[in-house]
């Protein structure tokens, strides 16, 4: 999760939905207005959902052992702060290949050129397929914030829970064809800001991994084929309040929320709404996939554990790791069997 976002939750009683005039009020917030701005995505603000033809709810509950994400996260964090370049890093990276072992499993490795100079960047991207053409791209970042470095920093929340989510999510998806999309699972790397936002726009020095993602499925065609990017991020809180996202695609949640609603999940999702976040969907968005960013973005008192020392395993629960996950595979089911998906 991006830094400078935490100086826009906390604008967000200052600000009017249109940020872009205030924000100079809120310092370093300015940035992300600006950012929104020049985005074409800003748009998603007025749009309207259009009407969508839903399945019916007649399938069985998805599976997801929460007890068995909640030991991924553990081990993930057991590993300590894990930054790009680190030794730590190499370590979850080799972690992530022993769970996935027998999997379809391309890694996307490259040279990120960073203000900080080269950093190795390893995307790993879990590939499920399924009868129907198309794919569903579910996403979360593993790496930890850079400047933090040197610190007991492990981002327990911020990384960690939604990486494991994912490697659930894989427990649940191999072995079986599926009947509906392909599911490619991302564990994208290089998401944090490397220098402090005070340096460097954080647009221009973050989401490293993901950006390199979108530009190669765009140039090789793959993009053509995602029907929706779904992205977890600080999903873990045991406090659970998934926020909506008005940089999101208003019509894919709108599924999520439904997918939660025949779950009984409900009060967990889209209570408040976040303007124009910047995310690892922006990437994505910005190429017109239909993109979903499930982020609870409220992670303790006024966000006090977010980017500190103190996101830590035990403000986390195994049944927000279970409500997230069961709704992502809901929204995948209900995505599945809609027929027609609205048009991009
Ligand atoms: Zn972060």
């Amino acid at each position: 999760m991006l830094r400078n976002q935490k100086l826009f939750a906390r604008c967000l009683l200052a600000l009017a939905l249109a940020a872009a005039t205030a924000s100079a009020a809120c310092g370093r917030a300015r940035e992300v207005s600006e950012a929104s701005a020049k985005s074409p995505i800003s748009a998603a603000e007025d749009s309207k959902s259009p009407a969508l033809s839903l399945p019916p709810d007649n399938g069985p509950p998805p599976r997801f052992d929460d007890h068995r994400a909640m030991q991924y996260v553990k081990e993930i964090v057991a590993f300590g702060p894990r930054p790009v370049g680190s030794k730590n890093h190499k370590k979850v990276e080799a972690y992530f290949d022993a769970h996935l072992k027998g999997d379809e499993v391309e890694d996307d490795i490259f040279t990120a050129d960073t203000p900080e100079g080269k950093f190795p960047v390893h995307n790993v991207i879990a590939k499920f397929a399924g009868t129907k053409d198309g794919i569903i791209v579910v996403a979360s970042h593993y790496d930890t914030n850079y400047p933090l470095r040197n610190t007991s920093y492990v981002g327990a929340n911020d990384g960690a829970s939604s990486s494991a989510l994912l490697l659930e999510l894989a427990n649940q998806l191999r072995g079986k064809k599926r009947d509906g999309y392909s599911v490619w699972l991302v564990w994208d790397d290089a998401e944090e800001a490397i220098k402090p936002d005070t340096e460097v726009p954080f647009l221009d020095d973050s989401l490293y991994g993901i950006r390199h993602v979108a530009e190669k499925w765009e140039a090789d065609g793959t993009l053509k084929k995602i029907k929706a990017f779904i992205l977890a991020d600080m999903i873990g809180d045991a406090d659970l309040n998934v926020d909506r996202d008005s940089n999101s695609t208003a019509w894919l949640e709108d599924v999520v929320y439904e997918a939660a609603t025949r779950l009984g999940y409900q009060s967990h999702f889209f209570a408040r709404t976040l303007p124009g976040l910047s995310d690892d969907h922006i990437p994505f968005v910005k190429r017109g996939v239909p993109s979903a960013d499930l982020i609870d973005f409220d992670y303790g008192y006024n966000d006090v554990f977010w980017h500190t020392t103190q996101d830590t395993v035990d403000k986390l629960s195994p049944k927000s790791l279970g409500i997230v996950g069961g709704t992502i595979l809901e929204t995948i089911s209900i995505l599945d069997r809609m027929n027609p998906l609205p048009p991009r």
